[in-house]
């Protein structure tokens, strides 16, 4: 049942949920699937989900975000056809993930002729012993190769991921990794210390005492090298995990921590339209049920609270080294920062854990460390 028809989005994300093979600290809904059928039978079904979302849709759609699972395993032409359903402006931000050991110069320069304008590539980290840890199924030799073909294919804005604190790192090799992708020059880093995610084989393997976490102020201290190292090659970190050179923020993420609206595609996509948010099921076949049944879309179970929504403003806007604005927050809720959080932002003022920036609320960027702890004091 639909019950809103005047809330537009001008952003999707596209969940590909399939990958070569799984890493074991991974979340994110994948599978193992080589049956093709399977994986074209799914394409079908983001374009039947289309049609059901379609009327949500702005007229000029500005970012399209292909993630997964591993997106480099599609089809150019599965690409060209979905990008074929929106409406996008000249300049929309078209982010296609790619494994490095999953694309070659052909396929990525296919792409980009679909319409992809940006690669987001899984790199990791440039240290062989490190990717094996991981499960990764490259080599830091893909990743040079990658890099290389996405440039001559003619991308002009790359992403990289780097993950710190894996089990057998040491500052040397946070530091090699870091210069190495600097070396490379992409316009977009993100960086992010490993999280052991509850259920994957990662946790089994800890408990088991077959790996062997390092310490909390040791992955600390790997992210800073590493962030070091990227200030000093001219990326500036405009949220905790996010890095890219002047005016070339992934302007896809930045929507969802300006509390944007955006439309999540594909199993296990979350989408967030004005106080809704919506969780498709991880899981292909539930997933097609629930397209199948129609029951999808914008439903009175799906509504945040007022409190909830406030709360979501404030965690996601002070992830920003820019800050959370003010302004906005009393536009969208009619009241202010400071008095809905019942003192608890001035408690923060006086002890210069939050700035106030002209009509942005920023937390201290030494605070980012203990970002979780901060919030969580904070919400009401
Ligand atoms: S390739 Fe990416 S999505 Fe697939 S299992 Fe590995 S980390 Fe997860």
């Amino acid at each position: 049942m639909i019950i809103f028809d005047d809330m537009r989005t001008d952003h999707i994300y596209i969940h590909y949920p399939f990958c070569v093979k799984k890493c074991p600290y991974c979340d994110f809904y994948s599978v193992e699937e080589k049956d093709p059928d399977i994986r074209k039978k799914y394409i079908g079904y983001i374009h039947k989900e289309i049609d059901i979302y379609e009327k949500y849709f702005s007229d000029e759609i500005k970012t399209v975000y292909f993630g997964g699972g591993t997106p480099s395993l599609t089809e150019p032409d599965e690409i060209r056809d979905l990008l074929g359903r929106f409406r996008t402006g000249g300049d929309a931000e078209v982010t296609l993930e790619v494994n490095p050991a999953a694309a070659d110069f052909g396929k990525l320069k296919a792409f980009i002729e679909a319409g992809v304008t940006r690669f987001s590539v899984g790199s990791q980290s440039f240290i062989n012993a490190e990717l094996r840890t991981l499960g990764r199924i490259h080599g830091a030799k893909d990743i040079y190769a990658v890099y290389e073909a996405a440039r001559k294919a003619g991308c002009g804005n790359i992403n990289l991921d780097l993950i710190t604190g894996i089990p057998g790192s040491t500052p040397a090799g946070a530091l090699y990794s870091a210069s190495e992708l600097c070396r490379l020059g992409p316009e977009h880093v993100s960086v992010y210390i490993l999280t052991y995610y509850e259920g994957t084989p990662y946790t089994s393997l800890l408990s088991s005492g077959s790996l062997k976490k390092l310490d909390d102020d040791v992955e600390i201290e790997l992210f800073s090298l590493s962030a070091g190292v990227l200030a000093q090659h001219g990326y500036h970190r405009y949220e905790i995990s996010n890095f890219s050179k002047p005016g070339l923020e992934s302007r896809h993420n930045l929507n969802t921590w300006d509390f944007g609206n955006y439309i999540g595609l594909g199993s296990s996509a979350h989408s967030f339209l004005e106080k809704y948010r919506l969780e498709n099921p991880d899981s292909i076949k539930e997933y097609f049920a629930k397209v199948d049944s129609g029951k999808t879309g914008i439903i009175p179970e799906n509504l945040i609270d007022e409190i909830g929504l406030k709360n979501e403003f404030l965690i996601l806007g002070l992830r920003k080294t820019g800050g959370l604005d003010v302004n906005a927050y009393k536009d969208r809720f009619g009241s202010e920062i400071s008095a809905d959080f019942s003192g608890k932002i001035n408690t923060c003022l006086n002890s210069e854990v939050l700035k106030l920036n002209k009509d942005k609320l920023v937390l201290n960027e030494m605070k980012f460390d203990i970002f979780n702890s901060i919030v969580s004091d904070l919400i009401l």
